[in-house]
């Protein structure tokens, strides 16, 4: 598909930047996510690409970079970046790796600081090690704080559409490939189009919906047969592990090749966690009636709107989809993890299991690393939960990157799905589709690979 470019000037930053002349690698955590993110820093100037595709190298690197107390992603995303340090003309002065950061008690604050101490260890001291941090106002972007923000948040919510198409397609198609070839298609468009965009936010916001319209043209293409007999599976956890296909060894496939859709938790609804979370410290550390409490929620009113016009071309598409508010999410938790007392992936894993089996999913996985603390106090309330909601089954999956019989879990997994779903209470709303006969010839001439 040719892409018309955009009249409008790009915004770039200049040559004394930090990052300029260099290649930004950025882990690739979750597909589609990643391209769109580096497509802001490229239309922001800036060379970026994601982190090459991980493979038993990066597990080797990994291992034997980290002690064995590391958390898994932190080993996946090691081991991808010394892949780039393998690579022949590799140059450390011209590389910089994103990591960003976060207080907490959660070990992924540690991540940056623990790469730099590698780099300088092997002898790669000149390597930049990116840190953007919302605490610290995205200062590292240097007076490109606001666009990055903005322009990664459209990035980060137009990729979860994409997704959400791509999971609520791939499971009914009547080709093998096709809704695959759909989301390739439309993500390399919408990354053309961000990158490319103009500096005018409304007309890169009109830039950026009318490719995801020519997406949905793309997957409604897909030849597709809907089938309300499959189980629709919620998808929870931690958020490197459950969007991060080698990580968790594509579970999702798996899980559709054994006849199940899933319903992936998307990015955005962490992002609109945090949003949350900030306030409420505000808010405790007397900050209520403050700049940065209005900061605060102005960047929530502004990115609730952009989600808004990026979500209007799909309402009838996500008709029984829809997603929580992340009051809902968190106001689902309290009975089980109190807001102002448990904090970070729990409640939100915890809150959307709730709400998944509330709107008729007919179970839940909780994908996590081995040795997680959300992962597992999770599983520790699971069961209380599951009994409060018609003893949904809910299932935790835990990662490391050893060998396991994972086919054999899911398919006894499913089985328990079934049946749930032949007693629940909590009943699903279909969107149009799934009345409709099977798609075979496309409407319209645009080819879904196209
Ligand atoms: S949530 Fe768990 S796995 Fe993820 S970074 Fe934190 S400690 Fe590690």
């Amino acid at each position: 598909m040719r892409i018309s470019p955009h009249k409008c000037v790009t915004r770039k930053v200049g040559a004394d930047h930090p990052l300029a002349g260099k290649v930004v690698y950025i882990p690739a955590m979750a597909q589609g996510s990643v391209e769109a993110f580096a497509s802001v820093f490229r239309w922001l100037g800036i060379d970026a690409r994601p982190t090459p595709p991980s493979d038993e190298r990066t597990r080797e690197l990994g291992a034997k970079y980290t002690s064995g107390d590391e958390c898994y992603p932190a080993k996946v995303t090691v081991g991808d970046f010394l892949k780039i340090v393998e690579q022949p003309g590799f140059d450390p002065r011209r590389t910089a790796f994103m990591m960003a950061t976060e207080d907490g008690p959660c070990r992924f604050g540690q991540y940056a600081p623990y790469l730099r101490r590698i780099l300088r260890d092997m002898g790669f001291a000149d390597v930049l090690v990116f840190s953007p941090s919302g605490q610290r106002g995205y200062s590292d972007i240097g007076d490109f704080g606001t666009p990055f923000v903005r322009g990664t948040w459209r990035a980060l919510a137009a990729a979860d559409i994409l997704r959400k198409l791509l999971l609520q397609t791939r499971p009914h198609e009547t080709v093998c490939g096709a809704a695959d070839k759909a989301f390739e298609a439309s993500l390399r468009d919408f990354c053309q189009t961000l990158e490319t965009s103009c500096s005018d936010y409304n007309c890169q916001l009109r830039a950026l919906t009318s490719s995801l319209l020519r997406a949905r043209l793309r997957f409604h293409n897909v030849p597709a047969c809907y089938d309300r007999e499959k189980p629709l599976i919620g998808v929870v956890g931690e958020i490197f592990c459950r969007l991060n296909n080698f990580s968790n060894e594509d579970l999702v496939r798996r899980l559709e090749k054994q006849g199940a859709e899933c319903w992936m938790t998307d990015i955005g609804e962490w992002i609109e966690y945090t949003n949350a979370e900030e306030v409420r410290d505000l808010r405790l550390s007397g900050h209520t009636y403050s700049w940065k409490m209005i900061k605060s929620k102005l960047r929530s009113h502004i990115q609730r709107s952009d989600h808004e016009s990026l979500l209007a071309p799909f309402r009838e598409d996500f008709i029984g989809y829809e997603e929580p508010s992340i009051g809902e999410v968190i106001e689902l938790a309290r009975p089980y993890l109190p807001f102002p007392g448990a904090e970070g992936e729990m409640v939100v894993s915890a809150g959307k299991s709730a709400y998944l089996a509330k709107h008729g999913a007919d179970g839940v996985v909780d994908i996590s690393p081995f040795t997680c603390m959300n992962g597992i106090v999770s599983e520790a309330i699971y069961p209380k939960l599951s009994h409060d909601y018609d003893e949904i089954p809910i299932r935790n999956f835990y990662f490391d990157g050893a060998e396991s019989d994972l086919d054999r879990d899911v398919g006894i997994y499913l089985e328990l799905a079934r049946s749930y779903r032949e007693k629940k209470h909590y009943q699903r709303r279909y969107p149009d589709r799934f009345s409709q006969p099977e798609r075979e010839s496309p409407a319209c001439d645009i080819d879904p690979a196209a």
